[in-house]
């Protein structure tokens, strides 16, 4: 990826910009203040849209620090000239009582066909450089699950691949998930990022658990038979038939849980239990 050098401040952040300018100096060689002294000519209008700064910043190769986002997520979506915009947390205002985020926006066109659902979906560089039926399908399998993580919507999510279980999930450096590509499955996604909601707390995180709260969350995550929970070989063999059940089972299991102990095993005589539907 390129260096960018140069960003652009929007109005509504120009007093958190004045009181962190060495922090933006430290890390971009020329700040633009919109509508102040010394930026280009373009910027120079005080009343300049969202949409002209943002065509500024991809023409020009320049981030843009915002407390905005939604003015910009609205023109990426009517505007072709982009694939990717990155969203990311920069500071939090104190005084202006807001976040303050950095956007980046890419039109490399190395992603076709992508919609990015989740503007925080970064990609490593195996997953970048990795034939691309992959890593379309990779990417969007996971931005369809992340539908159904909207806990996860502020975060900035690293996209990696694993060729040694069918993934894994990390949050030492950064949230990641690393996938499988030849056995990719939306369980499988729904599960690693489950493991990610765990690492922000209030979550069990045995890999049982994991299964139960990713069974319950959508019924998405219901293409195949998970690895830790004790399922009948009967069950397994009928598992889409019988996903409904199996899905308000979970979602029962995790209502249990609020009162009693031993979630798991409930869970899985619950299963042993279930009139197994073959068609
Ligand atoms: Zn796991």
């Amino acid at each position: 990826m390129t260096h960018l050098t140069n960003v652009v401040i929007d109005h509504d952040v120009i007093g958190w910009a004045h009181s962190n300018m060495q922090k933006l100096k430290d890390r971009y060689n020329n700040i633009y203040i919109v509508g102040k002294d010394n930026s280009p000519e373009e910027l120079m209008n005080n009343n300049i849209s969202d949409l002209n700064i943002a065509k500024y910043c991809l023409n020009n190769n320049c981030d843009l620090v915002t407390a905005d986002k939604k003015s910009y997520v609205d023109w990426f979506n009517s505007y072709n000239g982009i694939t990717k915009l990155v969203i990311s947390k920069f500071d939090y205002w104190n005084e202006g009582h807001r976040p303050i985020l950095l956007i980046q926006i890419e039109n490399t066109n190395h992603i076709e066909n992508i919609t990015p659902y989740n503007f925080n979906l970064k990609i490593s560089k195996p997953l970048e450089t990795a034939p691309s039926r992959f890593k379309n399908k990779i990417i969007t399998m996971v931005n369809e699950s992340l539908l159904h993580f909207p806990e996860l919507s502020d975060d900035r999510i690293t996209l990696g691949i694993t060729h040694v279980n069918d993934g894994n999930a990390s949050w030492e450096e950064g949230y990641k998930i690393r996938l499988n590509p030849r056995r990719l499955t939306y369980f499988t996604i729904g599960h690693e990022l489950m493991h990610l909601l765990q690492f922000k707390g209030d979550l069990p995180m045995t890999e049982n658990s994991t299964d139960i709260f990713t069974l319950a969350r959508s019924m998405l995550f219901l293409d195949e038979p998970p690895c830790y929970l004790k399922i009948p070989r009967k069950l397994q063999n009928y598992w889409e038939e019988n996903a409904e059940s199996i899905h308000s089972i979970c979602k029962d299991a995790i209502e249990y849980r609020k009162t009693h102990r031993n979630y798991i095993k409930w869970t899985e005589d619950k299963f042993g239990q279930l009139t197994i539907k073959t068609r």
